[in-house]
């Protein structure tokens, strides 16, 4: 019986043994807000597109709210989280909490409302929106609040007073949940203008007041305990950073006292000296510890850990879609049980489960038994409070046998094991992959055969995504069309981008990737051990979700994926067409990946599928093949210390693909976002002939490091527009843009590029854009 299909009992049996449930010590750290089917999402942007009012988006997220906490009593949950829904996102709620508005939004004091919240979060007609990051090492992304040394900060919005006593009016008991002060100044950044030696920490003692007054009212309406959520303490931190960590929630302690205090980490090991200074700080009750990506920290409880304390054990994995090991994971709390005592564990997720998909159940399409082998976030539950209730003895065996028995189908699942990928993976280890002639040698073999001008120009790969496009596929996909259909309406998407490129006078041309809706799925689609969802929605930013594919096999490549459309693509062009691949790390870093094997070795057996693909392009005659790694930085571990390792197997990965072709075969690599200097010399080891990368923000910082002295023998080019603008940048500007480019890199080397793919963009923006920038190249040719 699938561990699915037991749900509705399974909850029924828990409220008619409510009394009993509600001693189960169990915890969720943080709940997706976006909604099972992306309700937030529509409401929204409903609202911002001036389609529905302020009432209606309230009464949406009302109801959000409300469903999650139900849905949580009713499994069983001791401590349920209040507060960690969001209209945006939860730093810029706390920045708001404190009135840390930058003063170009207008605020005028008082509660901060939609409009001076929104516009932080998007900019309005007038400002741009505040600076967007990712948090730690997912892909969802903050608001990073800007402080400044003059800010007075006052309580702005009662958003955690609100919440907890909306679900107490629904009967529901919640812990609130806030960004602890150190996390919150830590992860903000200094606003415009103010000194590079001004200290963001140097603020505790300005925002603690307001912190003090949040707890007083939380206190008041009847909280008894309180949640702050202080996960920049799996990072390197100096001694300064830790101490402020001990001085903020001394400072606390008077206004905490008769409150139990929960601090909780996520996101990877908690390093040693933390760890001490986490477990002495004041006026605390209980920690909160990622114990799936923190093993060590496993070690470090186990070695000593405070007694009376309380432990929030997260072993339900907030960051993945896999079903927990529920066996094992009993296994690990009953060691942990006898370390701090039976009183003193709470099991709880690793982090939020905001990092999740939300629920399985909304899954149609998925395959039954590998639905059998998954838990989204309204399934982790579930598996949180079982965990709580065999661990105090009350063990549901029927339960437990379902998910031993989905356990042993992964494992021994004839669709997960491929041994012939397995053998191939295993071999790549131990030796090196590299193209068998230096860099240098091969652009001169290259140039012989392509007869590129001097600061030749091309694009990144996509060209505008039409609606009649989108609709021609989302038909094929249906079966409306047929496949006949479908090929010709691609095909003449294809020459029609062919021939633009050409009247542009463009040099190395792309086909458009009209046949793509992703440039991950797309793969994911024709790779064997990968499965798709319906509305595993993952949170990004904001409004906006991704819905990252699953691999849940070993990865191969059944056939040829391109070809057909490269080749269709050259046949239409004398000039050089590019073939265009995703790379395996971003195909990694973009997806769901197993955790029943490490995340390197799934990467090197999608490294073979692509290298596969790039030789059989080669043989159909590309000369020019693209490999984007667009998301090769997000990959970098939080910890220095582990930086090397994954820089190594990711940069040897994408090695992997291409070791293969003859010198003649240029090999090009796109990347996103210019933020790269700290990892020049992995880029460099990519070894690829030529790379583009996304500069649209600024110049120098990308050019400083070559400035300083880095030797880079390749081909480069620093996009010189931005694409995420519809602005269209003149000649002068863009020749200006390729001046500064020259002053720093040879012009043999530099390339002549958009920042990033056109998709987003309107022909009406791409034409003249691209226009200018070859009119820029000419240009500079001729000065050359
Ligand atoms: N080739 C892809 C495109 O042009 C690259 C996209 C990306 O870097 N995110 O769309
Ligand atoms: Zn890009």
């Amino acid at each position: 019986v699938s561990s699915i299909h037991r749900l509705p009992s399974l909850r029924l049996s828990i409220r008619t043994a409510s009394t009993v449930v509600r001693a189960m010590a169990s915890h969720v750290v943080g709940y997706p807000r976006i909604g099972p089917k992306r309700e937030l999402k529509f409401a929204l942007e409903s609202f911002w597109d001036g389609k529905s009012t302020a009432d209606d988006l309230q009464k949406v997220a009302t109801d959000l709210r409300a469903s999650i906490w139900k849905q949580m009593a009713d499994a069983g949950i001791k401590f349920i989280p209040s507060n960690t829904f969001s209209y945006y996102d939860q730093v810029l709620d706390t920045a708001t909490m404190l009135g840390a508005v930058p003063s170009r939004y207008g605020w005028n004091g008082g509660e901060i409302g939609f409009d001076t919240y929104f516009s932080m979060a998007r900019g309005n007609a007038s400002v741009p929106a505040m600076e967007m990051t990712k948090w730690f090492d997912t892909n969802y992304h903050y608001i990073v609040p800007e402080l400044s040394p003059e800010d007075k900060f006052t309580y702005a919005s009662h958003k955690a007073v609100n919440e907890y006593k909306e679900a107490k009016a629904l009967g529901v008991e919640t812990i609130p949940v806030l960004v602890g002060p150190v996390s919150f100044l830590l992860l903000s950044k200094p606003a415009k203008g103010v000194e590079k030696s001004f200290s963001l920490l140097s603020l505790v003692g300005k925002i603690l007041p307001i912190y003090k007054e949040v707890v007083s009212e939380l206190k008041a309406a009847g909280a008894t305990w309180i949640q702050f959520d202080e996960p920049t303490l799996v990072k390197d931190l100096d001694t300064h950073q830790l101490q402020a960590f001990a001085h903020a929630y001394s400072e606390l302690e008077s206004v905490l006292s008769g409150l139990n205090v929960l601090i909780e980490t996520y996101f990877a090991d908690v390093p040693a000296e933390a760890y001490k200074t986490l477990t002495s700080l004041k006026g605390v009750s209980g920690y909160g510890f990622d114990l799936v990506r923190g093993t060590q920290t496993l070690d470090l409880i186990k070695g000593k850990f405070p007694s009376g304390k309380y432990l929030f054990a997260g072993v339900v994995d907030g960051r993945n879609i896999w079903s927990n090991d529920l066996q094992a994971s009993l296994n690990t709390l009953e060691a942990l049980q006898n370390v701090v005592g039976k009183e003193n564990i709470v099991v709880s997720t690793s982090c939020s489960l905001l990092h999740t998909a939300v629920d399985l159940v909304n899954e149609t399409k998925l395959d039954d038994e590998i639905k059998l082998w998954l838990a989204f976030a309204a399934q982790k539950v579930v598996e949180v409070n079982a965990l709580a209730k065999a661990l105090s003895g009350h063990k549901d065996e029927a339960y437990f046998s379902a998910n031993a028995a989905a356990q042993a189908s992964r494992k021994s699942s004839p669709r997960v094991t491929n041994e012939a990928v397995q053998k191939a993976a295993a071999a790549l280890k131990s030796s090196d992959h590299r193209r068998a002639t230096n860099v240098s040698v091969r652009l001169d073999a290259q140039q012989k055969k392509l007869n590129l001008p001097k600061l030749p120009t091309t694009t990144i790969g996509s060209f505008p995504q039409t609606m009649d496009l989108r609709r021609v596929r989302r038909e094929f996909k249906a079966k409306k069309i047929s496949e006949e259909v479908y090929v010709s309406s691609i095909k003449e998407e294809i020459n029609k981008v062919v021939q633009l490129q050409e009247e542009l006078d463009i040099d190395v041309l792309v086909h458009g990737e009209p046949e793509r809706n992703d440039m991950v799925e797309y793969f994911g689609e024709q790779l064997s051990g990968f499965a798709f969802t319906v509305n595993g929605w993952v949170q990004s930013y904001g409004s906006r979700c991704v819905k990252p594919p699953i691999i849940y096999g070993d990865v191969s490549r059944p056939k040829p994926m391109t070809v057909f459309w490269s080749t269709m693509a050259q046949s239409m062009t004398k000039r050089p067409m590019k073939g265009m691949l995703t790379g395996p790390v971003t195909i990694l870093n973009w997806s769901f990946v197993r955790n029943d094997q490490p995340r390197f070795e799934t990467c090197y057996q999608i490294a073979l599928a692509i290298k596969d693909e790039v030789e059989d392009l080669e043989k159909a005659g590309i000369t020019v093949i693209q490999i984007d790694e667009a998301a090769l930085r997000e990959g970098l571990p939080l910890r220095k210390s582990e930086e090397n390792f994954y820089l190594n197997w990711a940069v040897h990965s994408f090695r992997i693909t291409n070791c293969g072709v003859q010198d003649t075969t240029q090999i090009h690599t796109h990347m996103c976002y210019s933020n790269f200097n700290d990892i020049i010399h992995s880029i460099i080891d990519m070894d690829a002939d030529v790379i583009t990368i996304e500069n649209s923000r600024s110049d120098e910082k990308l050019l400083s490091v070559f400035r300083e002295g880095v030797k880079y023998g390749a081909g480069i080019g620093p996009g010189v527009y931005d694409i995420h603008s519809p602005r269209i940048p003149s000649t002068d500007e863009i020749a200006d843009r390729i001046n500064k480019m020259l002053a720093v890199l040879e012009s043999n080397i530099l390339w002549v590029n958009p920042d990033c793919g056109l998709k987003t963009r309107k022909y009406t923006e791409v034409k003249p854009a691209l226009l200018n920038m070859v009119d820029a190249a000419k240009l500079l040719r001729s000065q050359l």
